[in-house]
């Protein structure tokens, strides 16, 4: 549910967040327990529960676009980055809110456990 959803709470400002980049759709903050030396979340913040959720009211395109942006701001364009989308229990999904990890600063293995 959105009133009790950890990332709509850091949306409406309810418990703090690291933001470093905010557009009318969606923010993005630092990891609170990061995998990589830069690790963002980029979230929609309108509540969907995963990537399997997204329909026509979230920009898919845009989070993208902003993960990319955030990963230029961040200095990791040139050295590499990674986008991830955990989505369901296989997919290793905690926080059920859709969002992107950036994760970079490091060399990234594949494939991922
Ligand atoms: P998932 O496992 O759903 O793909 O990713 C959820 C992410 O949210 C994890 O990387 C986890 O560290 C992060 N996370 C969980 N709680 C908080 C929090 O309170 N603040 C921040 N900044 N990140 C959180
Ligand atoms: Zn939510």
């Amino acid at each position: 549910m959105p009133e009790s959803c950890l990332f709509c709470r850091m949306v409406k400002g309810e418990i703090p967040a690291d933001v470093v980049a905010r557009t009318d759709d969606a923010i993005a903050f630092r990891d609170i327990s990061p995998k990589a030396p830069k690790h963002l979340l980029v979230i929609s913040k309108r509540h969907v529960a995963s990537l399997d959720e997204a329909d026509h009211s979230i920009d898919l395109d845009a989070l993208m676009r902003l993960a990319a942006q955030v990963a230029r701001n961040e200095g990791l364009a040139k050295s590499g980055y990674r986008v991830v989308v955990n989505t369901g229990e296989d997919g290793g999904q905690t926080v059920n809110h859709l969002h992107l990890h950036l994760l970079g600063g490091r060399q990234m293995t594949w494939p991922p456990g």
